[in-house]
């Protein structure tokens, strides 16, 4: 009977894509009673809610039979009843904001000077000192709240951004797909997370300065891969399908002859042999992210710091690296490119999926290889796919969200996302031997100087980052 207006789909599509936060989601039993029977303020919003929604769609069904038999009905009947939406709305919105991260510009708001309010000296927690001097502003004044000279200075802006710099993306636990924060602030909660003392005042004075509670944070699921697509391809009866959707819905990419691309060899037994940057020989085949004993792949990066990081080199090793050609141009399947999809949340988002595989590691292979073999059977020469060390060479944020929604669902974050995804090549078969691709050049490299970057996160006391079930602590991560 008719179909749902605008404001009724998105209201449908917000409250089950944040059936997470309700109250019998695995990570809220237990909180204030929830989830045990027993009368509580956040069953009763729900269930009112629900209540609410559903007398509000019979009216509206009740409407459209009066319109459809409008001739049949007294003429008085026709006149639409339409129930306000906003007032429910905003109170589903209040409940799950709750549980969610705030922006830091939400944060700042009504404090637009840029006056500092806090310095680096201001803190005893080292690492959250030595995070402050890299966001504040160097300048001579005394800070209002220690009285020194010499910190860095920190507008309240800069102090939102050093709290989620520190509490939540240093709180980061990466699951075997995707990852969430273990800890998230807004101004709607007070604090309730314990940490070591050192860090105990610090905690106190970002909680005074911007008037916020930090929170454990329970991920909405899809952070922590229950999504729809990646779940279908993790089962084999049903990873056909999807991989026959990632070949029909991502775009092509032309790889031309006046492009070049890197490909990094350790220790090869004959430098000058083109042949040795072509893929391994058969035995060694099947070990990488998507070859296997069938399909050789030619792996390549137009980034040479993504090839140094893929292949794992020590300032020990002899490393030669080709400078390679297209001869010809070569048509790709182009697995980087964030695709647009409509009307899905992150839970059912093919996009979603291949991301979080992508920022999956060994274990994920065993899905990975079998996309080049269908792919090669569709005619395409290789695959552009986002490097595994994408977030290490852009320092980007794993899955980032605003309100607990993945910026990856924004049409207007897409070009971010681009920018911020390092793209490999993936060519099948042996190009060089076939001739598709030619050596250009063989240059040594050798590894002069490395630059880290860190940062910081807190030590939580309870419900420790480092007790997380699947946290993976490669040293590359
Ligand atoms: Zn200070």
């Amino acid at each position: 009977m008719g179909i749902l207006d605008q404001p009724a789909r998105a209201f449908l599509q917000f409250i089950s894509s944040h059936a997470d936060v309700s109250p019998l989601s695995y990570y809220r039993i237990g909180e204030g009673d929830m989830g045990r029977g027993e009368e509580n303020d956040g069953d009763v919003i729900y269930t009112a809610t629900a209540v609410d929604l559903a007398c509000d769609f019979i009216l509206r069904a009740d409407t459209d039979m009066r319109t459809l038999f409008r001739e049949a009905l007294d003429a008085s009947a026709q006149k639409p009843q339409t129930a306000a939406p906003n007032e429910r709305f905003e109170r589903a919105l209040d409940f799950a904001l709750q549980w969610e991260g705030t922006h830091i510009e939400e944060v700042a708001a009504g404090d637009d000077s840029g006056a500092p309010l806090l310095c680096s000296e201001c803190f005893h927690d080292d690492g959250l000192r030595l995070n402050s001097m890299q966001l504040g502003q160097r300048d001579m004044s005394k800070c209002p709240n220690c009285g020194s000279q010499s910190g860095m200075k920190l507008s309240k802006l800069c102090v939102a951004a050093l709290a989620q710099q520190f509490f939540v993306w240093g709180t980061i636990q990466r699951r075997k797909y995707g990852a969430s924060p273990a800890v998230q602030f807004n101004k709607r909660q007070t604090t309730s997370i314990s940490v070591a003392p050192w860090l105990e005042p610090d905690l106190r004075l970002i909680e005074r300065t911007l008037q916020v509670g930090f929170f454990q944070y329970g991920p909405r699921l899809w952070m922590v891969g229950e999504v729809d697509p990646l779940k279908a391809l993790q089962k084999t009866n049903s990873r056909a399908e999807v991989i026959s959707r990632i070949l029909k819905e991502y775009p092509g990419r032309i790889l031309n002859t006046d492009e070049c691309f890197y490909r990094l060899r350790k220790a090869p037994t004959n430098p000058i042999d083109f042949g040795e940057y072509d893929p391994p020989p058969r035995e060694k085949l099947g070990e990488g992210r998507f070859d296997t004993a069938k399909l050789p792949i030619l792996y390549g990066s137009q980034d040479i710091e993504v090839c140094l990081h893929e292949c794992r080199v020590t300032a020990d090793d002899e490393l030669y690296i080709a400078t390679l050609t297209p001869s010809r141009t070569l048509r790709l399947l182009n697995l980087a490119e964030p695709l647009g999809e409509e009307h899905v949340t992150e839970f059912e988002s093919l996009d979603m999926a291949l991301h979080m595989l992508f920022l999956a590691g060994r274990h994920s292979y065993e899905i990975s290889r079998e996309i080049p073999t269908a792919a090669y059977k569709c005619r395409f020469y290789g695959l552009v796919y986002p490097s595994y060390f994408t977030l290490l060479r852009t320092g980007a944020t794993p899955l980032e969200t605003t309100y607990g929604i993945s910026l990856r669902m924004f049409p207007e974050s897409r070009e971010h996302t681009r920018k911020n995804t390092i793209s490999n090549l993936a060519l099948f078969s042996r190009p060089v031997a076939e001739g598709s691709v030619s050596v250009q050049c063989i240059n040594r490299v050798m590894l002069n100087k490395v630059d880290y970057k860190v940062h910081f996160g807190p030590l939580l006391v309870h419900g420790s980052t480092s007790d997380a079930p699947e946290c993976d602590s490669g040293p590359n991560h």
